[in-house]
């Protein structure tokens, strides 16, 4: 039975609580805001499944990825992350019949993973969400689908990819995976609490977010709430996750670094663009594709991108989320024991920010002013 004594080993993927037969396992919220596994032993039939399913305790081996790509879908460029990798691909998995899974916004901002069989439903999973998503039932309802014979591309984390891989055992025929490099995941109860405080501070509801709008500029990205768009690193939020304060504790012990994956195909930020692939240096966006099976080769090759072959070291300099996980900062503990009685949680939060010095923070300012006056000369 699933026991969770060091919450640094369990990613909370949910593949223990959707394994169990006897569905003894809930997911229930802790104080720092995440999702555990919570076994009742009195329904507990004591069959293993739940340790044998687990990504922490079961992770992938490590291997060289078959090819690695800089690539960029032109059409998509403006409304993802990085280069629009995944809608091209989540648009030839539907053309096909296929149902495809990613992380959405709800309507209360929540993250959550949704499915879609419609090319509109893509639209939705588009633009990273920095916060765990809620996965609800998306291994089981993943799981009928490949049973049914329906293709199924599922995006995640590597730790959630890496749980549905060990969930569904061998029934993968019709799956395809892709996931990223991943930075780790903030607290998804200090995410709608944060939702919460930007509301009552403008006094509405917010309609629109982005944690990624590049309108002016991919590298130095926007976090944007309706018509308010500041610099990620002027975000209290955006810069707690930036400097590792508010990240799950496996996050710091996370596996699936360095090409321990269980993906088909891992998606990253391609930061290092200008000497990698100096034809997609114009500050629009640009991903890195690691290509890890011959599925995922098969797949990226089927979709209409611009793509050039990389070496893996030249896609993965300047990005921290590829190789080792981040170190616990000093005041994580504290950070987190406070955010419940925090009065004023944006302020709060903005006291655990570590400041630039003056002269970075005037060099930045100075250079997105004059960045904004070339774009607007150029329009
Ligand atoms: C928490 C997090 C940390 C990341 N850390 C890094 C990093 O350190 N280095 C790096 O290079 N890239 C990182 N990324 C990935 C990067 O931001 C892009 O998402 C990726 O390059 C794909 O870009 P795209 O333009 O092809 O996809 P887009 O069109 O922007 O689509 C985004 C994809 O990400 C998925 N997704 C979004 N939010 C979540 C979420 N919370 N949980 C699960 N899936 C989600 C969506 O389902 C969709 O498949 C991170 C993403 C997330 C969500």
């Amino acid at each position: 039975m699933i026991r969770i004594s060091d919450k640094s080993l369990c990613c909370g993927c949910t593949a223990c609580a959707t394994a169990c037969p006897a569905q003894c396992i809930v997911m229930r919220r802790d104080r720092e805001g995440f999702d555990y596994p919570v076994a009742n032993p009195d329904l507990c039939i004591g069959c293993g499944k739940c340790e044998k399913v687990c990504p922490m305790l079961n992770p992938p081996a490590a291997s060289a990825p078959v090819e690695v790509l800089a690539a960029r879908s032109g059409e998509h460029l403006a409304g993802s992350s990085s280069g629009g990798v995944f809608p091209e691909l989540a648009k030839s998995v539907i053309e096909d019949g296929g149902v495809v899974f990613g992380a959405v916004f709800e309507s209360d901002h929540k993250v959550a993973h949704a499915e879609a069989s419609e090319l509109s439903g893509i639209e939705p999973m588009r633009g990273s969400k920095y916060a765990q998503s809620d996965l609800y039932s998306a291994f089981e309802d993943v799981n009928q689908y490949l049973t049914d014979g329906k293709k199924v591309l599922f995006t995640g984390t590597p730790c959630q990819v890496a749980g549905l891989n060990n969930y569904l055992g061998s029934n993968t025929e019709g799956l395809m995976t892709v996931d990223f490099a991943c930075h780790g995941v903030p607290s998804p109860g200090l995410w709608e609490k944060y939702v919460k405080a930007l509301e009552a501070r403008s006094g509405g509801r917010i309609r629109s977010l982005s944690f990624r709008d590049k309108s002016r500029s991919w590298r130095h990205y926007c976090f944007r709430h309706d018509d308010v768009s500041v610099e990620y690193v002027d975000d209290p939020y955006m810069a707690l996750f930036v400097q590792d304060m508010s990240l799950r504790p496996s996050c710091y012990k996370c596996p699936f670094r360095a090409g321990r994956k269980a993906s088909d195909l891992t998606l990253a930020d391609l930061w290092s663009v200008a000497e990698a692939a100096p034809a997609f240096n114009d500050d629009r966006g640009a991903s890195a594709v690691f290509v890890n099976t011959a599925k995922g080769k098969a797949l990226v090759h089927s979709v209409s991108m611009q793509s050039v072959a990389v070496s893996s070291e030249a896609a993965m300099r300047d990005n921290g989320g590829y190789s080792d996980p981040a170190a616990v900062p000093e005041r994580r503990e504290e950070f987190f024991k406070g955010v419940h009685s925090a009065s004023d949680l944006i302020a709060y939060m903005k006291g655990f920010v570590v400041r630039r010095p003056l002269h970075q923070r005037i060099y930045r300012k100075v250079r997105r002013f004059l960045s904004d006056i070339k774009k607007r000369i150029v329009r």
